[in-house]
């Protein structure tokens, strides 16, 4: 019997088995064939599990754990202005651009990462959900282009991006395969993407079990391994250059703040301490006696192909037609 009133979103597999029940309403799902592990049912209205989600400005932490949010962004920028970098130099599509790189941030939140990116030459475009982000499209108080709402009623211009990013988003959305033809469409030949997600085939995920903090439930909808994402991947039309293992942002924190979570019980912990909604030193102490046996444990889940985020490199084709679908 079909488990699901639904086939996989990412194969149409109808072979489904439960992989976690979480409450009487709802349970994981995952595919015996991709390997996708997904929410089911979808809850109707999305936006009240976003109620309180980022704090005044767009912000989601306290000031310490803020000024770590600002570290990171800055490396993303710089990982991404090094993979662009080599795409300058060639005569595929993507270099006849006559201006700066165009770079396209799906779920921007107050744009830090492209406010470096700017600063590295790109021409830079946001998406975000209304309420997300401290900019406002209209007034123009955005050092660079917002587009408030979701991608897929956007409507932005075809073959206009040279670069996409997706981070921490794609497990969000309602339908990542239709998610990804999107951004083929949007991209340029040649153009890249980068996605990172976290992993469900991960060692802290393993570890941790339900109290991995990366489950996010209910609003991770789908919980991505290697395999489902390259099967998704191809599936939009993309060419996929390569799979990276170890995050220092995510990966780290993942397993602290899942240590958290798994001592504090029941009460508030280290990640609800870190928003500023919750008071237990103590989760911060333990954390931070913890840290250098997560930081090793994120390396050997690294080494062992299993990290608890994924980051994945790839390439709409130069030779791209419309796309394997016209939006
Ligand atoms: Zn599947």
């Amino acid at each position: 019997m079909n488990p699901s009133s639904r086939p996989c979103p990412v194969c149409r597999s109808q072979d489904l088995t439960e992989y976690r029940e979480i409450d009487g309403a709802r349970r994981l799902l995952k595919c015996t064939d991709c390997g996708l592990v997904f929410l089911d049912p979808v809850p109707g209205d999305l936006s009240v599990f976003y109620e309180g989600y980022r704090r005044e400005g767009g912000k989601r932490f306290l000031y310490g754990a803020e000024t770590l949010v600002k570290y990171f962004r800055v490396r993303r920028a710089r990982m991404i202005d090094r993979l662009f970098g080599p795409r300058r130099k060639t005569d595929g599509a993507v270099k006849k651009n006559d201006g700066n790189p165009r770079v396209l941030d799906i779920g921007c939140g107050r744009g830090l990462m492209l406010a470096e990116l700017k600063s590295r030459g790109f021409e830079c475009y946001g998406t975000e959900l209304p309420g997300q982000t401290p900019f406002r499209q209209k007034t123009g108080d955005a050092p660079f282009t917002v587009y408030e709402g979701d991608l897929m009623e956007l409507d932005l211009p075809g073959g206009f991006f040279d670069v996409v990013t997706i981070w921490h988003v794609l497990e969000h959305v309602r339908d990542p395969v239709q998610t990804l033809k999107e951004v083929r469409r949007i991209l340029k030949p040649g153009g890249l993407l980068v996605i990172s997600v976290p992993n469900i085939g991960s060692l802290q995920a393993k570890l941790f079990g339900r109290r991995w903090i990366h489950l996010d439930l209910p609003r991770h909808l789908y919980h991505f391994s290697p395999g489902p994402l390259a099967h998704a991947l191809k599936q939009s039309g993309f060419a996929v250059e390569g799979f990276r293992h170890f995050s220092a942002e995510h990966g780290v924190s993942g397993m602290i703040l899942s240590f958290g979570a798994l001592m504090s019980g029941s009460g508030p912990d280290l990640f609800s301490t870190l928003r500023g909604e919750g008071k237990r030193y103590g989760a911060i102490v333990s954390a931070m006696a913890f840290a250098p046996a997560a930081f090793f444990l994120s390396v050997i889940e690294a080494v062992l192909r299993m990290g608890g985020v994924i980051t994945v490199v790839a390439e709409k084709p130069l030779e791209s037609g419309p796309g394997p679908e016209k939006k």
